[in-house]
């Protein structure tokens, strides 16, 4: 009898017993054959008979160039570093061709730092360092393979909301800690058939493949309101907490383009048309490429007017309530635009907002304003406070001492310069707001709150920040004289401030009726048609001169 030969049971139960992973492909790529280790390798909860190894690995370079050169001489075998797709465990991967029985056999073994840096090179090369995520590359290979395969299917893309503001204002450890946080979150929540890939800063993708795209449409609806979902828990940051959220854009397979490369772009232009109050997922329309390619014209010619001095700031009078006489003036920017003519803020400011233009038009306005103190002063005009209207990107993007240079440069005095933050942008970013907010302050600088009764603050937050006035929305002064609700608006945010010793200015006064009921409520300051129109800085000027000769009633 020969010792030698044993039974094919027991052969295979050996098979098992050892701690390399082992499985044998026929010539298509197929899993004929594959030992217990392999399946615990690779997360493989059902025999794996059947698979294909491109369903359960991922690597730099497609799997199947494992499989592809069956001429290489038999004993030479070819290695790759690959993740597991379910487990994501990081394998060490040989393949063997043996023209024998035209079949390949496949050893895997868990990738250890005791393999070669060389090894370790190809790995990294799928894989983002931050958050071990799979990277853009690695991404985009899977989705092209995955649309070839499937009918249907959809890419999505989240980006962190605010994330360079956080990387500038926290720096680069705290963003990437955040990062592996939010990295951490999206893998649990999404379980192991879903890939979540990191592009690159604060935006995400994932892909989900279904056989119709009503399958696919509604899994990538729940997949974007599971992303949502997991965002909701606070998140540590220098050792504080931060809200932080995802904009989530989706596009469908075929219906929005046909290749990785468009489908990704579609997912990242619909990313772009999440706006502030707007859903927080938005499925890719063909509409949005038109708006995205206004928004780069805009941007483009914008970014030329600042350089080119074409912006030109208005100053709208404020007037006491007292007396009517001028107490202040806010600076509103105006693109005097060659071909469209003089443009509202309303139009550009979202764009500046949405790119770091606003750092430089916010730059401008502010030294714009200082200049015009300045020319008004050598008239021998006495000078009342300008409010400038900064964006929150602004205070946080610069040190505080950049951000005053213009009030040196000019010698104006601190008490002459406002600075006005609507309230939702300082609610969405409290903790960030609160810090910069608090340094302007101790500067000595004037804080008004804008837009004020629109942006949910509690009365906890308000107290919390150090801030001088309030500004009662346009939307409760128009409404004053007509519903008891915006009345009652009106008288109770009168009462809070006053507990809180806040200045109170009314903005977007049209008529006597709302004048005078605001001036019965005890608001300090009116602003408003009513009084006087934003005009440019000579008219402003020739009204600071001619003051005197305001009316003090109605
Ligand atoms: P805002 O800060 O709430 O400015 C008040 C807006 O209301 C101005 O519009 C002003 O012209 C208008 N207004 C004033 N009185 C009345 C009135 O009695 N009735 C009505 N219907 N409207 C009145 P504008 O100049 O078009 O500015 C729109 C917004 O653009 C501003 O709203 C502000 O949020 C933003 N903005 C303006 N200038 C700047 C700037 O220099 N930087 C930044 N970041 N934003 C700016
Ligand atoms: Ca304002
Ligand atoms: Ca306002």
């Amino acid at each position: 009898m020969n010792t030698n030969v044993i039974s094919p049971d027991t052969g295979e139960r050996l098979l098992d017993m050892i701690k390399d992973g082992a499985m044998v492909l026929d010539r298509a790529g197929t899993i004929i054959w594959a030992n217990r280790a392999i399946r615990d390798l690779l997360g493989a909860t059902d025999a794996l008979r059947g698979c294909r190894l491109g369903d359960l690995l991922m690597a730099s370079v497609p799997t199947e160039t494992l499989l592809a050169d069956r001429s290489a001489p038999s004993g030479r075998s070819k290695w790759l570093v690959a993740t597991a797709i379910r487990s994501g465990t990081e394998l060490l991967v040989s393949t063997q061709y043996r023209p024998q029985t035209e079949e390949f056999t496949v050893v895997a073994r868990p990738f250890t730092s005791a393999v070669s840096n060389f090894d370790r090179v190809i790995s990294f090369a799928t894989r983002d360092d931050v958050t071990q995520l799979m990277n853009r590359d690695a991404f985009e290979e899977r989705l092209s393979a995955a649309i070839e395969r499937n009918e249907a299917g959809c890419v999505i893309c989240a980006d962190v909301d605010q994330f360079s503001t956080i990387n500038e204002v926290y720096g680069h450890a705290e963003g990437d800690a955040l990062l592996r946080a939010v990295a951490h979150r999206t893998r649990s929540s999404m379980g192991v058939d879903l890939q979540v890939a990191r592009l690159y800063g604060g935006r995400f993708a994932a892909f989900i493949a279904a056989d119709s795209d009503e399958a696919a449409q509604r899994l990538a609806g729940e997949t974007s309101e599971r992303l949502h979902h997991v965002m909701l828990p606070l998140f540590s940051i220098c050792g504080g907490v931060q809200p932080i959220s995802f904009s989530i854009g989706v596009a469908r397979w075929r219906v929005d383009g046909v290749s990785a490369d468009d489908l990704l772009a579609a997912a990242e232009t619909a990313v772009h048309s999440v706006r502030a109050g707007s859903d927080k997922t938005r499925w890719f329309e063909s509409a949005m490429l038109a708006e995205r390619r206004r928004f780069f014209e805009t941007e483009a010619e914008l970014r030329l007017a600042i350089e080119q001095n074409a912006l030109t700031l208005h100053y709208q009078p404020k007037v006491s309530a007292a007396d009517l006489s001028i107490v202040g003036f806010e600076a509103l920017v105006r693109w005097n635009h060659p071909t469209k003519g003089m443009i509202s803020p309303g139009f550009f400011v979202p764009v500046a907002e949405q790119s770091n233009l606003i750092i430089d038009l916010g730059r401008w306005v502010l030294r714009e304003a200082c200049r015009q103190q300045a020319e008004w002063r050598a008239q021998g005009l006495k000078l009342v406070p300008v409010a400038v209207n900064v964006s929150p990107q602004q205070l946080l993007s610069q040190p505080i001492s950049v951000l005053l240079a213009p009030l040196t440069e000019y010698g104006i005095d601190l008490d002459l310069l406002e600075i006005e933050i609507t309230e939702s942008a300082m609610m969405d970013r409290l903790p960030m707001a609160t810090k910069v907010i608090e340094s302007l302050r101790q500067s000595g600088l004037h804080i008004s709150i804008d837009d004020f009764g629109t942006g949910h603050s509690s009365l906890g937050n308000l107290r919390r920040l150090p801030i001088d006035v309030l500004k009662i929305d346009r939307s409760f002064v128009e409404d004053i004289d007509r519903s008891q609700e915006a009345y009652d608006i009106v008288a109770t945010i009168v009462a809070m401030a006053k507990t809180m010793s806040l200045n109170l200015v009314a903005e977007g006064v049209e008529t006597i009726e709302q004048a005078k009921l605001l001036q019965a409520h005890g608001v300090d300051v009116m602003q408003g048609y009513l009084f006087h129109k934003p005009m440019p800085g000579d008219a402003a000027g020739r009204l600071l001169g001619s003051a005197t000769g305001q009316a003090d009633t109605f």
